[in-house]
């Protein structure tokens, strides 16, 4: 399909930016941001979304002021950690924007190249993409994502577009019905998929975090690899029958060879429990697994039954006006 293209006139642009424990980059992130959009200043109307997801450094002092200095920013304060995924959707949630430019704030995502995502944007495309030509991570990072997005690829019921992250530009169409995605264990890339519109990605070459730490230690790398997986596919479910079944025919195999051998040649005994210890400690750990596996499908949906808001907010600040907190 051919995008359209958008009409010329006078339209909002608005960055969402995940803030924890950034105090060392949010000033540069929000110097370089507003120099990039002043190119386009005459055109857009630019709003800029800092959400503080439960910070513990000098991050909200440094937000406030952002906000006190620039009445265009807006900081939404989450009254704990919810992680990265979720402090996005409540940029999301709040954001009111003909189109939403989602971003990291350590500068890993270089801000001049949200100036091509909004080019692709007004040739017509809803959602787009930046996608990793080449990434500064360590050698242990680039291999488990390359890895993990092979398996999302092979398992994944909706196309999800490797070496992306969450950087990305959504038309307000496509926030619209992000927001009716109420899910707890977010993968925000894999839901955008899933909603469809026209998309596209730009190539860009991603830097090194400017200052700090990663907040995305081995464990939340690792629940976010599962969210991805776990709530795109059931693939492992089936596995989980089609490995059982396979276990089963290799033991009938095995039995009908056992009785074959004492009908037909009772002299060469079926040797013993060597064997049948091995087996058994293998099968018990195929079927710890298997459950293990059952056990987070289920644990997602009992977090489902629970229906808990995704997020708690503690504040909204839009430059020195206070707004009363918003519900998840
Ligand atoms: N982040 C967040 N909540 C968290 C962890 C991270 O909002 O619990 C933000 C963080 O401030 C950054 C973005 O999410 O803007 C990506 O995190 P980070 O750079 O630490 O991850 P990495 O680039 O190392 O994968
Ligand atoms: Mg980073």
């Amino acid at each position: 399909m051919t995008p359209a293209g958008r009409p010329a006139g006078r339209q909002s642009i608005a960055y969402v930016f995940p803030v924890y424990n950034e105090a060392g980059n949010v000033e540069l992130l929000h110097r370089t941001v507003c120099q990039v959009t002043d190119v386009l200043a005459d055109r857009y109307d630019f709003t800029f979304v800092y959400v503080d997801d439960g910070s513990t450094d000098d991050s909200a002092t440094r937000l406030q002021a952002l906000a006190d200095a620039d009445h265009r920013v807006t900081v939404i304060e989450l009254a704990r950690n919810f992680g990265h995924q979720t402090a996005v959707t409540a940029g999301l949630d709040l954001v009111d924007a003909d189109a939403v430019i989602v971003m990291d704030s350590d500068l890993q995502d270089p801000p001049r190249v949200s100036l091509e995502l909004i080019a692709k944007w007004r040739q017509g495309y809803e959602v787009v993409y930046a996608q990793r030509r080449s990434r500064r991570d360590t050698t242990f990072k680039r291999v488990t994502a390359s890895a993990f997005y092979w398996v999302l690829r092979k398992i994944a019921s909706v196309d999800i577009p490797r070496d992306t992250g969450d950087f990305r530009l959504l038309d307000r169409k496509v926030v619209d019905e992000l927001r009716k995605f109420r899910e707890r264990d977010r993968f925000l890339r894999g839901l955008v998929s899933y909603i469809g519109f026209r998309q596209t990605g730009v190539l860009f070459d991603r830097d090194e975090r400017h200052a700090g730490t990663t907040g995305y230690p081995l464990g939340k790398m690792l629940r976010l690899a599962a969210n991805g997986l776990l709530g795109f596919s059931v693939t492992p479910l089936r596995l989980i029958s089609r490995l059982g079944y396979g276990i089963s025919l290799l033991s009938f195999l095995g039995i009908l060879y056992t009785v074959g051998v004492k009908v037909l040649a009772p002299e060469t005994a079926v040797p013993g429990w060597a064997f049948t210890a091995i087996a058994m400690f293998f099968l018990s750990g195929v079927q710890i697994t298997m459950q293990g596996v059952l056990g987070s499908y289920i644990g997602r949906t009992y977090a489902e039954a629970q229906g808990r808001p995704l997020y708690t907010v503690s504040s909204v600040r839009t430059g020195l006006h206070q707004r009363t907190p918003v519900q998840a």
